[in-house]
């Protein structure tokens, strides 16, 4: 069975890759991931308002041009004393696109005078698999005119420190304390920003992470 993971990132599929291993052992080695930059399909211009219609959006792009199932994510930093901001814009908060460093930057000033209390926030992450159905009575042209989707979210929890903590990861993680935490940084009470974990460590707690194992019955029921 063929799958297709809506992105251009490599290490994205990787990441599925361990997830399914993880949930369904050997009956994964049935599932082939590729990926759409790999079959040289453009990434859909993302006009949802939500995590959930960008993720949906996203699949149902690949879906209704490649006739096989398609996953997507899409997820962002909400903060709560932000009103949820930056949410489905956090890619591009400071104004250009990716970023990371000018984001951080100016979402630290945005919140400096908030008392440490107030500064909880969450990723959150939406993944879809979207199943074309093929309808050989369709007349106009894709001869795709029905699709099962699927869309569940995922969401790590924690605050915003005052200054840029790690070289891991990626985007907001060096500002980021998630609220779960590996057993000896609790103990030692030196607790450690995501871009301080290791990809394990945060791939365990991750957002993306619960999002994607969440989405594994749905592609189970695929085999
Ligand atoms: P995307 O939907 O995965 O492309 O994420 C959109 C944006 O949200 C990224 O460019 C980051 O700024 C932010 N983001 C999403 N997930 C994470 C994460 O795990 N760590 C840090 N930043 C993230």
């Amino acid at each position: 069975m063929k799958i297709v993971v809506a992105t251009h990132n490599e290490g994205k599929l990787t990441e599925i890759r361990a997830i399914l291993a993880e949930r369904l052992g050997g009956r994964a080695d049935g599932i082939e991931l590729v990926s759409a930059g790999a079959l040289g399909l453009p990434d859909p211009v993302e006009t949802g308002v939500t995590f959930e219609a960008n993720a949906l959006l996203k699949a149902r792009f690949v879906a209704l041009r490649t006739g096989l199932p398609a996953i997507a994510d899409d997820s962002g930093l909400i903060v709560d004393v932000m009103g949820n901001a930056p949410g489905i814009l956090s890619a591009r908060w400071s104004g250009e696109h990716g970023n990371d460093e000018a984001n951080n930057r100016l979402l630290l000033a945005q919140i400096e005078d908030i008392p440490d209390d107030d500064r909880t926030a969450r990723f959150r992450c939406a993944a879809a698999l979207v199943v074309p159905v093929a309808d050989p009575d369709a007349a106009d042209g894709d001869g795709l005119v029905d699709a099962r989707e699927t869309v569940v979210l995922g969401e790590m929890a924690g605050t915003i420190v005052r200054a840029p903590h790690g070289a891991n990861g990626f985007g907001y993680d060096p500002i980021f304390m998630p609220d779960d935490q590996p057993a000896d940084a609790v103990a030692s009470g030196e607790l450690l920003t995501s871009a301080q974990m290791t990809p394990e460590q945060k791939n365990a707690i991750s957002h993306r992470g619960k999002a994607l194992r969440a989405l594994v019955p749905a592609i189970e029921a695929l085999l």
